[in-house]
């Protein structure tokens, strides 16, 4: 490391303490000072907009001034200070440059986060959900988890999704959060094996910020993971809520529960339990049945999903991610590009959604799925729609992902991906949805977007 690096490095580490110092002290009296610090931090000049573009609405609109009040007055110290040193510091600017020499030395892409499902089991049998009948001898061995998550670390990835099944029926995913303490861990959780146990050594990781699966109140909820559920994921929040542990909730969006998932009742229920934010993910048909469809949102559905989340954000004191209407904030589709996915049998997948791979990890390195042609190629072609409102290669541009696996040779993982590549009349079915939502996401995307995404971003 040269003598500048050194010094900067320094620099970087006697900021990054003075903001961790802040938070431990009334961080709600020194978000000034934060901003401050977090600005002579950042180099670029998009991220710096971005984070000026917070500041801005921390400064102006009550609503957000509120929402990061509560956050900074009510989560645990330690939560807080992890938040940001594992999230902000470590993830961003400290990796930013790390995963940047990759690409700019050989041009490969190490993307910010990693999605892990160490096992499919789970106790709930969801209608529609991927992870169906599984047994323990399917799951991951917990050593090759450990050199996964190692070997993300050593590329530069410090944010790290669980998935699954369910995370929290391995133990031993607990000891990983407490060994890899500079990483940011989320595991998407049904909530229901939670116990106070559990809460008291999520609180004493800090690292880890759960995201509690409901599908609307007790009637939807129950009826799409079985009966008591909803009952039980409250607990699950209240058990969250009262250590400060940092929590947000996750809804698959069908015909049937739009309308409760997204309405004021609602989100107002989820913000005086404790959520802090809302991942919305339409229903897709990943299994590769006929059903699937019926279940899947209408376009215009779709678009109002995509209105109503944002008016969400801007009204309330809450966060909304609508993982395919906020495609134009991050250039489109960001599969194997910022994101990733390693399946249970250690496939490598561009995304969560799109069960296709080249290279399994069971005795080869995570980066040779990043070197390899498969994510290379996305990358080249993204984003596929000039549109950013129709991001995906799957139900919007429903060629391009049987022209990359043909190029490239990449496989189906399941039956329901090998139906998406080689049924004729499945392929007619997603064609068709495509072709419905269209006129809705043009309309918006000139009304609403005036036709611009970040082009930054979609270049990757
Ligand atoms: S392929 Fe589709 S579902 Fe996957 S990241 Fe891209 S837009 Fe999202």
């Amino acid at each position: 490391m040269s003598i500048k690096d050194t010094i900067e490095k320094n620099t970087k580490q006697v900021i990054v303490n003075k903001i961790v110092d802040y938070l431990g002290k009334n961080p709600e009296k020194n978000v000034g000072k934060i901003f401050e610090a977090i600005k002579m931090l950042t180099k670029d000049e998009s991220s710096l907009s971005q984070i000026e573009f917070v500041e801005n609405y921390y400064n102006n609109d009550k609503c957000k001034h509120e929402y990061i009040q509560d956050i900074l007055k009510n989560t645990d110290t330690k939560c807080l200070k992890k938040f940001f040193s594992n999230f902000f510091a470590n993830a961003t600017w400290y990796a930013g440059p790390k995963r940047q020499k990759y690409m700019d030395e050989e041009d490969t892409k190490i993307p910010f986060v990693m999605l892990l499902s160490p096992s499919m089991r789970c106790p709930l049998h969801c209608k529609g959900c991927y992870a169906s009948s599984f047994s323990k001898k399917d799951d991951i061995p917990p050593e090759e988890v450990d050199r996964i998550i190692g070997e993300a670390r050593d590329l530069g990835i410090y944010y790290i999704i669980i998935l699954g099944g369910e995370p929290f029926f391995n133990d031993y995913l607990l000891d990983i959060y407490e060994k890899y303490d500079d990483i940011m861990f989320t595991p998407f959780t049904s909530g229901l094996l939670l116990n106070e146990k559990i809460a008291d050594r999520l609180k004493k990781c800090g690292n880890v910020i759960p995201m509690l699966s409901i599908e609307g109140f007790e009637e939807d909820t129950d009826a799409r993971r079985g009966k008591g559920t909803y009952q039980k994921v409250l607990k699950a929040m209240d058990m969250l809520n009262e250590r400060g542990i940092l929590f947000g909730v996750s809804s698959a969006v069908t015909r049937t529960n739009i309308k409760t998932v997204l309405s004021d009742e609602f989100t107002d229920m989820l913000i005086e339990k404790g959520s802090k934010m809302s991942w919305y993910f339409l229903f897709m048909p990943v299994n590769g049945e006929d059903e699937d469809f019926n279940m899947m949102l209408t376009g215009e559905q779709r678009d109002y999903l995509g209105r109503r989340s944002r008016e969400i954000r801007a009204n309330k004191k809450y966060f909304t991610i609508d993982f395919f209407n906020d495609a134009p904030y991050v250039g489109g589709c960001i599969a194997g590009k910022y994101y990733f996915h390693v399946n249970s049998k250690e496939d490598v997948e561009p995304c969560i959604f799109s069960h296709f791979s080249t290279v399994n990890l069971k005795g080869r390195h995570l980066i040779d799925a990043f070197r390899d042609p498969f994510f290379k190629r996305l990358r080249a072609i993204q984003p596929y729609n000039k549109n950013m409102l129709r991001p995906c290669m799957m139900i919007d541009n429903t060629e391009v992902i049987i022209n990359v696996c043909k190029q490239v040779g990449a496989k189906p993982d399941d039956a329901g991906a090998d139906k998406m590549l080689n049924n004729v009349e499945f392929h007619e079915k997603l064609k068709n949805t495509s072709k419905e939502f269209k006129p809705y996401a043009e309309k918006t995307w000139k009304e609403f977007f005036k036709e611009k995404g970040n082009e930054n971003f979609s270049k990757g």
